[in-house]
């Protein structure tokens, strides 16, 4: 009851509290929370029965503000007869009565005449789970600290409520707000995206952006396509046009694609687009000036024929490992198998271009000092 308290009445009374005009979906939801409360207190004296308990204190907190204010007494409790009832005898309460004083109550009721729940918004009010100290001791019941911000709270809600994000075409970081920026692994452009490219990569980002949404955080989601990789040159020597006809193509895919399964992007860009390799750029250079970038020779094979070296997925030949002897093994992975294979390992290489044997040859590659 209290999780219901908390999670559906109180946000639905919040709401109308706050909105300047109630949107009808709203005020249909609430007269519906309403209506469970006064079925249930036809049928008890009290929310959970025939004595008084905690949920009563809490429900009819939440309900107080609308009792008090003669436009929503009239628009939210009009058929709700047991709901009254209740409310004015636990107000006749000595206790309450003089918690309601104490908490700055007036005739307008504890809220005043203009003030709000929004407990939402109380950064104080810390989460049971996962917290730092776990393994010191659980206190029971409210900190000092609870109590200060429910009672803040309870006098200041209104004042202290955030407006409502207006959100605007351009996602920019906002002061003072709670900014989230998503994004979700960029897939590659080179096959046209199937379920599993949806739900394991940006289906669960956009769930999770929307619950960010609904929360009125300003919420960024951002993805778009990886065009530098083997798998993009492969694609396109396979099909026989460039790397950037071939990312052209399947970009227009995969965004299409993404549209139609209404995956809500704010934004969905390429890696290739100028900005995006200025930045980029920028990122490497700054790493570099500062020492973090180092260079190291690695092993590699180079297909004299050819005149490059073989990325991993352009190699294939024979699988290293024992009990397998795939002869077709690629570069990177060894599809009979499954296992994952270091190219220069591979048993009789051949370059797959041209089929000619590469040589082993060391090559200078960079690295990013992670560690440093
Ligand atoms: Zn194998
Ligand atoms: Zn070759």
């Amino acid at each position: 009851m209290q999780e219901w308290e908390a999670t559906r009445l109180h946000p639905a009374v919040a709401a109308v509290l706050t909105a300047k005009s109630v949107a009808s979906d709203l005020k249909q939801a609430l007269q519906a929370l309403l209506s469970t409360v006064d079925t249930n207190l036809a049928k008890h004296k009290y929310i959970l029965g025939d004595k008084l308990s905690a949920a009563d204190i809490s429900i009819w907190s939440t309900l107080y503000p609308v009792y008090y204010n003669p436009e929503l007494k009239s628009a939210y409790l009009a058929e709700c007869s047991h709901i009254t009832r209740w409310i004015e005898e636990l107000a006749s309460a000595k206790a309450i009565q003089e918690a309601v004083k104490q908490w700055g109550g007036s005739a307008a009721g504890p809220f005043g005449s203009s003030s709000a729940l929004g407990i939402p918004q109380v950064a104080s009010l810390s989460s049971p789970v996962g917290s730092p100290d776990e393994g010191a001791a659980v206190e029971l019941g409210p900190t000092a600290e609870e109590i200060q911000a429910a009672k803040d709270n309870w006098l200041n809600g209104r004042k202290k409520l955030q407006k409502p994000l207006i959100p605007g075409k351009i996602v920019l970081p906002v002061k003072d707000r709670k900014n989230v920026l998503v994004t979700s692994a960029l897939p590659y452009v080179n096959n046209v995206p199937h379920l599993g490219n949806i739900i394991g990569c940006v289906l669960s980002a956009d769930i999770f952006a929307r619950y960010c949404r609904l929360c009125d955080y300003n919420t960024l989601y951002i993805s778009g396509t990886d065009e530098y990789g083997t798998a993009t040159e492969t694609k396109a020597l396979e099909e026989g046009i460039t790397p950037r006809e071939i990312c052209d193509k399947y970009f227009d895919i995969h965004n299409s694609v993404y549209r139609w399964f209404n995956i809500g992007f704010d934004y969905f860009g390429r890696t290739s687009t100028p900005q995006q390799t200025e930045i980029a750029q920028r990122m490497f250079l700054k790493l570099k000036d500062n020492g973090f970038v180092s260079s190291q020779s690695v092993d590699q094979l180079l297909c004299t024929n050819c005149d490059r070296f073989l990325a991993d997925r352009f190699v294939e030949g024979t699988c290293p490992y024992p009990g397998c002897g795939y002869e077709d093994a690629r570069g990177d992975q060894c599809d009979k198998c499954g296992k994952l294979i270091t190219a220069t390992e591979l048993g009789s290489p051949r370059c797959k271009l041209c089929g000619t044997t590469p040589s082993v040859t060391p090559s200078q590659q960079l690295f990013i000092e992670l560690g440093q």
